[in-house]
């Protein structure tokens, strides 16, 4: 059973079940069946095919089914059908996101997709990490503030307020206000610093208006936590991970990666020569799994994209101002992609522009932070050691404005029984869109939601 690609000849028909992009190849006896029939095999037709397997006299395929029986269990109207066997652009495809399953190259994305997800289940499974369900919704405003979904039953026209004006949310349906997360890990903490190791792989949400290629809406974070660990243990397991599931796909994949890697190999013909990447995207995966990671700290970082000749002759849209700065993702791109041609971790990073919950180093200046970055996508994970010290974290976030007494349960880990801890957050969509060479994030996920889009 499955779904008519093409029909030709009257004689053959491609059927395709979904398990591969190989149709299986279906032989229709000449005379057997009347015109009105035959009419109805249409592109995306359903069939029911009884018949032998027999070893194929045509070229293309090892086999095929000469066909006993046929019955079409739903019938396709090829006037309306919009999905004709040729090549639509993504664009379109992601107006019809509904039907791109059908086509080869979604086909192909969504079973790397989920391979990489059993994946990361099986890596963390076999490391004896414990799987945490992070809540969805949550009253912590201590990351990203503003850039949270809210979450609420109240009344839009006339919500209660209080005497200055502003909303009552005692009367909301968690007596408080309410977001979804932007990130699970805050609790993983708490499960880590009982289970010693565990992660969480689910959905995040950010109300960011970034309308780029690597930002959604709702997306899929797998966010690890261990106890015991320091930075430099932290960035092994990333590195371990990141090898371990590509090598999966690799292994598992094997066909639907080289229908990826002719695609984009395709697509970039149309670009200039110096804009095609070096390697196809085969041999980008074995790069990545051969070869380390570059490992260098933010200030060496800075010292390079402010010496190179993209800085002086003035080619980075934000230059290089100095020690301190953030990084934007031209910045990222050069260091990755120009300089060293490898994903790269940096890591020690200026205070100010990381997170209050950072460990601080000696220095005074810097936080044991790491981000990891890969070519073609930039940032695809953002990690560190977490201050364990009670009194530096404190201090820390009132510095940052962060209510103390709010997070009272995250701070019982540092009072009772605290350890040096890390982990990191990894975007799965990214993480797809680096192993099935797609340039758009809309294109790795099944339904996207990004800024004035949630059809479907
Ligand atoms: P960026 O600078 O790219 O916006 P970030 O610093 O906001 O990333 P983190 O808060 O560290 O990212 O989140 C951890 C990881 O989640 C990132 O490394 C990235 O892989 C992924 N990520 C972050 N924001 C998004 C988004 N809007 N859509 C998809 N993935 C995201
Ligand atoms: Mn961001």
């Amino acid at each position: 059973m499955g779904w008519v690609r093409t029909f030709r000849n009257n004689q053959f028909v491609a059927l395709n079940d979904g398990s591969t992009n190989s149709n299986l190849q279906v032989v229709v006896e000449l005379g057997k069946y009347d015109d009105e029939f035959l009419k109805r095999i249409t592109t995306s037709a359903s069939l029911k095919v009884t018949g032998n397997v027999l070893e194929s006299l045509g070229k293309g395929q090892k086999l095929e089914v000469k066909a006993t029986e046929i019955e079409i269990l739903g019938h396709s109207d090829p006037e309306k059908y919009p999905l004709q066997p040729k090549k639509h652009s993504l664009e379109f495809l992601r107006e019809i996101a509904h039907l791109r399953f059908r086509t080869n190259t979604f086909g192909a994305v969504f079973r790397v997709r989920h391979s990489l997800a059993f994946a990361v289940h099986k890596f963390f499974n076999e490391k004896g990490f414990v799987y945490l369900h992070t809540p969805i919704i949550t009253a912590s405003d201590a990351e990203g503030a503003g850039e949270m979904f809210r979450v609420t039953t109240l009344s839009l026209d006339n919500p209660k307020r209080q005497e200055d004006g502003s909303i009552d949310f005692s009367e909301d349906f968690f007596g408080r206000s309410t977001h979804l997360t932007v990130s699970g890990q805050l609790e993983g903490e708490l499960g880590a610093t009982a289970f010693g190791e565990i992660y969480t792989f689910g959905p995040t949400f950010r109300a960011e208006n970034s309308n780029t290629a690597r930002h959604l809406a709702e997306f899929w974070m797998i966010e690890p936590e261990m106890a015991f660990y320091d930075l430099e243990d932290n960035m092994n397991l990333a590195e371990e991970f990141i090898k371990y599931i590509i090598g999966y796909a690799i292994e598992n994949n094997r066909e639907d990666l080289e229908f990826l890697a002719q695609r984009l190999s395709d697509e970039e013909k149309s670009l200039p020569q110096d804009k095609r990447s070096e390697m196809d995207l085969m041999q980008k995966l074995e790069f990545v799994l051969t070869n380390n990671f570059e490992r260098l700290t933010y200030t060496d970082a800075i010292d390079i994209l402010k010496e190179s000749n993209h800085n002086k002759k003035k080619k980075f849209q934000y230059p290089i101002t100095g020690w301190g700065m953030d990084l934007q993702s031209e910045h990222e791109r050069y260091l990755v992609e120009k300089h060293f041609k490898k994903p790269v971790i940096l890591y020690n990073y200026p205070k100010e522009i990381k997170a209050f919950y950072m460990r601080q180093n000696e220095d005074g200046k810097t936080v044991a932070a790491m981000d990891i970055l890969a070519p073609g996508i930039g940032e695809i994970v953002g990690g560190s050691q977490r201050e364990e010290r009670q009194d530096k974290l404190e201090r820390r976030m009132r510095e940052m404005h962060i209510p103390v007494e709010d997070m009272w349960w995250y701070l019982d880990t540092r009072r009772f029984g605290t350890v040096p801890h890390a982990g990191f957050g990894l975007g799965f969509e990214r993480m797809v869109q680096f192993v099935t060479g797609m340039n758009n994030i809309r294109d790795v996920i099944a339904f996207p939601r990004t800024p004035k889009n949630a059809e479907f």
